[in-house]
């Protein structure tokens, strides 16, 4: 027996023998001991001696020493598992991680086939090539939904045994031994040896015991490894709140604008490659100027998807924001159906279901089936993508926010879902915050207040009716006091006659008359089309209407109530005189003359762009026809007070007629619409030419409810922009009277907006208004004239005339052009001449000088030719002296002699 003593001496002098003789015996239980913090444990350490004490423990000090080091969780776990395939004489391990998509748990390879000599590259499953489980399928499933490892001897007789991987990688798994690692009671992954080696029937009770004993390693790993992932992810989500709070509550007005800011200064804390976001079109029912494609059959008919609210999916815009390599931001208009970020149809699904949509290993996915190359040079394809729809208060999916490719190639995963979900959440909801529906009642608190407004400045007084309906005079009462055939007394001696006043015909000039004749005058095509007593219009009420009408208009150069008027008197010319009256009901006669009057009232003189750029609250209030649908709201504000409302005895049906026509035809004056309506136009008057009877044309055409809108919106363009097609005399003022309103829009943009005006609204560059004259009748005019008269034979003088004054503007033009010439000619050879003196006398400074001193000198006014060559008869002359509006023009010229 040796005693203590004489074996330390013996230790100390064989250090050897000494570690050996530790390692072997007692190293593994300390750091079993120490490893196992309480957990009671049956194994006998002296067991592990016996089986692979030495391998054991230089195991046990690789792995801390690896967890010191390595930082990379797959890494540290591939080490023990390396180690655990020798000591569980495994033929190979797996580990499954576990989490959620779409709200649906599953198991997903991440490390894969690892034994003794693995390499972890081998080993490593890449997210594009993983295996998922989901948790009802095959073994791994079952221990992460029981979460309790399992020992199967034989697979076979296993009920949850699915051989599907064993298929797809040709392999043939007899046992298994699986156990789940948790972090508290979340499940984490699934750690999985297969197949017993050295000839043992199975995994053993020992087996399990060792397994056990090690998950410390790999739960210590993976619990740094996850907190630290939900730690920044925590980390994330709260800046993400935070910068989107801040930054979309500072702005409510442009909803696009707030997408954008919040996206944007989030950028960093997403943690993807890339990302975009597709705005879908609030609009639930279309436009006229959209439907009429559709109801005259050019268009098929939607049945594409729609959202739950029953909007058709449209993506109007696309903000794109790249944040791999070089950091760029992409707003796509409009953009088409195979945009890369539309193409994959998922944007559409995500707004048509309203699901949360991720989707990871995008290439084998059919929705991708497009992606067959990398979609821009950098070589960036689609790998994982995580698309949610953006909602509002209101529950409507306003557009749809998707991201590609997490920044670490893993999926998008149940953390990101949760962070994109509160993300587009807030975006969403800031659209529609109280702030917002605060100012938009304010809006409609403020509406009310205008229309009282409106109707105390614009309605006509009862000392004003009587400068029309002289009751007081004639029967010493008010208009409400009389009869209807008092008031008709009054009217057939006061009214002007039709034929007298020329409103029959094209050429009608308002220039000899005044404002209220002008209104006598509307008033006399109301009884001309036979609507006053039909639709029973109480007198007082016509009269009191086209007086306010007349009042609603501003007194500005052009837009002024003369244009109104003249619209309307074009569109009662080109119904009666023109012929067009015969597809047309009554009803229908009126809304249109109607309409005509109200197309323009309280015109500003400034035209949309303008509104927007100038911030009107108008622009807010209205997204597109600005200014169009200023004025119908306005026409409608005086038809709601019942003392001016001159369809009050219409029937519900007749009532919503006239008001449909008037809603289309006042924003088809909106000459940007235009464009929309040409081709549908030009087929009708092509199939009326298929006609070879007039009466069954007719017939046909006044059923036609779209084919009759369509012919009445190009109508009201007709009229709009009918002193292009007036006689010379007549044309040559309005045409300047418009310029005039342009230029002063020029001086407006150029002093309020601090902006250089369009050519067209520069005063400086007033010479080149023949040549805009031109060019307005070329792209223009010409097709609107050309087409009616073709139409309608009867509209001919219309075209006539417009094709005299295109005579008239491009003779203007060649004369500007001959001048300019002839001084450029002449500037030259004089520059020449004194540049060739200069030389041989003087140095060139002088020179350069005397040149410009004298070509300011030389250059006069072209509009001084201009004007001279428009030569008014002496009777527009004395007519233009009455007007304010003439004079003004003439004047704002003379200004810049
Ligand atoms: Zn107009």
């Amino acid at each position: 027996m040796v005693d203590a003593a004489t074996a330390t001496q013996f230790l100390d002098a064989n250090p050897h023998f000494a570690k050996h003789y530790y390692d072997v015996n007692f190293r593994p239980k300390v750091v079993s001991d120490l490893l196992d913090n309480g957990r009671a444990t049956a194994v006998d350490v002296s067991r592990y001696h016996r089986l692979t004490a030495v391998e054991e423990s230089e195991i046990l000090f690789d792995l801390v020493r690896d967890i010191q080091d390595n930082l990379q969780m797959e890494k540290s776990l591939f080490n023990l598992m390396r180690h655990l395939s020798f000591m569980l004489r495994a033929d190979c391990m797996s580990l499954f991680m576990y989490r959620q998509r779409n709200g649906v748990a599953e198991l997903a390879t991440r490390l894969f086939n690892v034994h003794k000599d693995s390499v972890f590259d081998d080993c490593l499953v890449q997210p594009d090539s993983e295996i998922v489980y989901p948790l009802d399928l095959g073994i791994v499933g079952h221990v992460a939904s029981t979460k309790k490892m399992v020992n199967v001897p034989d697979v076979s007789q296993n009920p949850h045994f699915s051989n599907f991987v064993d298929e797809l990688t040709e392999y043939t798994t007899r046992n298994v031994l699986a156990v789940p690692i948790m972090n508290g009671k979340d499940m984490v992954a699934v750690m999985m040896a297969v197949n017993k080696m050295d000839d043992a029937p199975h995994f053993t009770t020992t087996d399990e015991e060792t397994l056990n004993k090690y998950l410390n390693f790999a739960n210590l790993v993976l619990r740094v490894f996850h907190l630290s992932y939900l730690h920044s992810c925590e980390t994330r989500r709260g800046q993400v709140l935070l910068w989107s709070a801040s930054k979309v509550f500072e702005e409510l007005t442009d909803i696009e604008r707030q997408f954008h800011k919040a996206l944007y200064t989030v950028r960093a804390f997403l943690n993807c490659d890339r990302y975009s976001v597709g705005l879908l079109d609030m609009t639930k029912t279309k436009e006229f100027f959209d439907l009429w494609p559709v109801l005259m059959g050019e268009v098929p008919p939607y049945d594409g998807p729609k959202t739950p609210d029953g909007r058709e999916i449209v993506f109007y815009k696309i903000i794109d924001y790249i944040l791999h390599g070089k950091e760029d931001i992409k707003v796509i208009p409009n953009p088409p159906a195979d945009h890369w970020a539309l193409v994959s149809g998922l944007p559409t699904y995500v707004a048509e279901n309203g699901l949360i949509c991720n989707i990871m290993n995008a290439a084998e996915d059919e929705f991708f089936d497009f992606q067959k190359e990398p979609l821009d040079n950098s070589g960036w394809t689609v790998r994982n993508v995580l698309s949610m729809p953006i909602v509002n208060k209101k529950e409507e999916i306003v557009g749809v926010a998707t991201f590609y490719n997490r920044k670490d190639g893993k999926p998008f995963d149940e953390m990101d879902e949760t962070l994109m979900e509160s993300l587009t959440q807030f975006l969403g909801w800031s659209v529609l915050n109280p702030d917002t529906y605060d100012k938009m009642n304010k809006l409609e608190n403020r509406k009310d207040i205008f229309q009282d407004m409106v109707l105390y400045h614009v309605k006509c007084r009862k000392d004003e009716i009587q400068n029309v309906l002289n009751t007081r005079e004639r029967w010493g009462k008010e208009p409400d006091e009389c009869e209807e055939e008092e008031l008709e007394e009054i009217l057939s001696e006061v009214l002007p006659n039709a034929r007298k006043v020329e409103i029959l015909e094209f050429h009608f000039c308002d220039f000899e008359h005044s404002e209220l004749d002008l209104v006598k005058c509307g008033i006399r095509m109301y009884y001309e089309l036979k609507v006053v007593d039909k639709f029973h219009i109480p007198r007082e009420v016509l009269v009191r209407f086209m007086y306010s009408l007349s009042k609603g208009y501003r007194k500005i150069t052009y837009h002024n109530w003369r244009h109104g008027f003249n619209v309307g008197q074009t569109m009662f010319t080109l119904l009666m005189t023109g012929d067009l009256k015969r597809y047309y009901t009554d009803l229908e006669c009126m809304a249109m003359v109607t309409a005509g009057f109200c197309h323009d009232i309280d015109h500003r003189g400034t035209n949309n762009l303008y509104q927007m750029k100038s911030g009107n609250p108008l622009a807010k209030l209205h997204g597109s026809s600005i200014l169009e649908r200023h004025h119908l709201e306005f026409g409608k504000t005086l038809l709601r007070d019942e003392s001016l409302n001159i369809y009050q005895n219409l029937n519900r049906r007749q009532h919503d007629i006239v008001i449909h026509l008037m809603d289309i035809a006042i924003i088809a004056t909106d000459l940007a619409l235009y464009f929309k309506k040409r081709t549908m136009f030009q087929k009708i008057v092509d199939q009326s030419k298929t006609y070879e009877n007039w009466n069954d044309w007719t017939k046909y055409m006044m059923l036609e409810t779209t084919r009759k809108e369509i012919v009445m919106a190009m109508m009201m363009t007709a009229c709009d922009l009918s002193a292009i097609a007036k006689p010379w005399e007549i044309q040559s003022k309005v045409a300047l009277s418009v310029a005039a309103e342009f230029w002063e829009q020029g001086d407006l943009e150029r002093t309020v907006l601090e902006q250089q005006p369009i050519p067209m609204m520069d005063r400086n560059k007033a010479e080149e208004l023949p040549k805009l004259q031109c060019g307005f009748i070329d792209f223009v005019c010409s097709f609107v004239y050309k087409e009616f008269s073709r139409f309608h034979v009867e509209i001919t003088p219309m075209l006539d005339r417009l094709l005299n004054n295109r005579k008239e503007w491009n003779a203007l033009k060649e004369e500007h052009d001959a001048k300019m010439a002839a001084m450029e000619a002449a500037k030259k050879a004089k520059e020449e001449a004194a540049g060739a003196a200069a030389a041989a006398r003087q140095g060139p400074g002088r020179h350069r000088r005397n040149t410009i001193q004298k070509s300011i000198f030389i250059t006069p006014n072209p509009m001084f030719f201009f004007l001279q060559r428009v030569r008014p008869s002496p009777r527009l002359v004395r007519s233009a002296r009455k007007m304010r509006i003439k004079t003004f023009h003439i004047k704002s010229f003379t200004k810049k002699y």
